[in-house]
């Protein structure tokens, strides 16, 4: 049992890193074809999150919370906000979404070249 939480931990980390990630890459102007993809992204990854109840969780804050498109920000923030809704079940701490913009970082070369410009 011990080690199916920390399977699902790890899984949790890792699943919420990636999302996070997109999300700070996302286009800071989306056109209409890249907003469908990523609204479609989330209830796919919502559908076929392998924690059963995580997914069941997480398909009823989707309804609350649907998934903002319409810019990077919009979509870090949300982001960060059904994250937050998740920390709350589980009772941990609550993040400060004012600090989003400067923690997710894809390591890829492009990004790198930006920050050199
Ligand atoms: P995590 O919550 O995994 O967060 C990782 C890191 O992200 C944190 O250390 C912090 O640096 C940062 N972070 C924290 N909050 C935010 C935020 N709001 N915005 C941006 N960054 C943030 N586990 C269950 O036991 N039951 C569930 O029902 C469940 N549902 C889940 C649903 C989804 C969609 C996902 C992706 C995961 C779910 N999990 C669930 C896993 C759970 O959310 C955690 O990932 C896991 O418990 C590990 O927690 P952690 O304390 O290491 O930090």
């Amino acid at each position: 049992k011990l080690g199916n939480e920390t399977i699902k931990a790890e899984l949790g980390r890792a699943s919420w890193r990636l999302l996070h990630t997109m999300l700070a890459r996302f286009p800071e102007k989306p056109t209409t074809d890249e907003r469908e993809a990523l609204k479609s992204y989330i209830h796919l990854f919502a559908r076929l999150y392998p924690c059963g109840e995580c997914a069941d969780h997480f398909r009823l804050l989707l309804e609350q919370y649907p998934p903002q498109t319409s810019s990077r920000d919009a979509a870090s923030q949300w982001g960060c906000v059904v994250h937050n809704a998740v920390n709350k079940r589980l009772n941990k701490d609550i993040f400060d979404c004012g600090t989003i913009a400067d923690k997710y970082h894809c390591g890829c070369a492009e990004e790198d070249e930006k920050k050199r410009k």
